[in-house]
């Protein structure tokens, strides 16, 4: 896409599959031209560009791992370089490595953390550089509930959550002057391969509304949070739980 074209961008980070995957397509569906970005999984980033393709939008695939600073750096300068404007930034990229904390191994927790937190740092203040010359713009990282009440099994997982809504509140309030927003998603319990090996059945009632949730639930929530309809919510964390808390 050239800098001349009319069409907003957004970048969604771990955007090939699940919850990412529906972001970039809800976000495609209403007019974004989409950077999906991914680590590993070659086919899952180019099934996701084709979806977007399918449905009339468009878009590109970039590999880079969000927690590697000189990669991350790489990837937004090419980005910066081709895009005049970033209007939505959406920090998706995350994973689990669960295990009670007492035996939880070093790497577990930092893999998880710097995923979560290297990967909001690398990410967001380059882009913010931007949006902050463009007076416009929206971020919204994907949090979880189990950073808000924590979750047996998931130390590294909560606090990495945890750190993110933290980050983004005190981000909002110093740039909420600028235009730009800063917003969490916290999702409760979403069919994804995440949670393949989850006891779904047990955890379906402790959720009020008794099923998990759809990727599709969050990322429209997500598209309102990147749209103008949302022009006066900033530090704001909205939980997409089932009536979870
Ligand atoms: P998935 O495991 O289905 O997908 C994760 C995505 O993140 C993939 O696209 C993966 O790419 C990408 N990714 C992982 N690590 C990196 C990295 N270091 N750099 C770039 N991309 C990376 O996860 P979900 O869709 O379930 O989760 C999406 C987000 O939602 C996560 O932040 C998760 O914590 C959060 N969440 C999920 C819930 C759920 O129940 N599913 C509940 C609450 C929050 P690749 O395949 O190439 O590795």
């Amino acid at each position: 896409m050239s800098e001349e074209s009319n069409s907003r961008v957004a970048i969604v980070t771990g955007g090939s599959r699940g919850i990412g995957r529906a972001i970039a397509l809800e976000l495609a569906r209403t007019g974004y031209y989409v950077i999906i970005n991914y680590r590993s999984n070659d086919q899952a980033a180019a099934d996701t560009l084709d979806q977007i393709k399918a449905q009339g939008g468009s878009g590109e695939i970039m590999k880079f791992d969000v927690a590697d600073s000189a990669e991350a750096e790489r990837a937004l300068d090419d980005i910066m370089k081709r895009f005049a404007a970033i209007d939505a930034l959406v920090n998706n990229a995350g994973i689990a490595a669960d295990n009670l904390f007492l035996m939880m191994p070093e790497a577990d927790w930092d893999a998880v953390i710097a995923t979560t937190l290297k990967g909001f740092y690398n990410m967001t203040k380059p882009v913010l550089k931007k949006m902050l010359r463009q007076k416009k713009g929206s971020v919204v990282s994907i949090a979880s509930v189990a950073g808000m009440i924590g979750n047996k099994g998931q130390a590294n997982y909560s606090a990495a959550k945890a750190g993110l809504i933290g980050a983004s509140r005190s981000v909002a309030s110093e740039i909420a002057k600028k235009g730009i927003r800063v917003n969490v998603v916290a999702p409760g319990l979403i069919e994804t391969d995440m949670i393949k090996d989850a006891p779904v059945e047990l955890i379906k009632n402790i959720i009020p509304m008794g099923r998990i949730g759809k990727p599709e639930e969050v990322a429209k929530v997500v598209r309102f949070l990147c749209s103008d309809d949302a022009s006066y919510i900033t530090g704001q964390v909205i939980s997409v739980n089932g009536g979870m808390i």
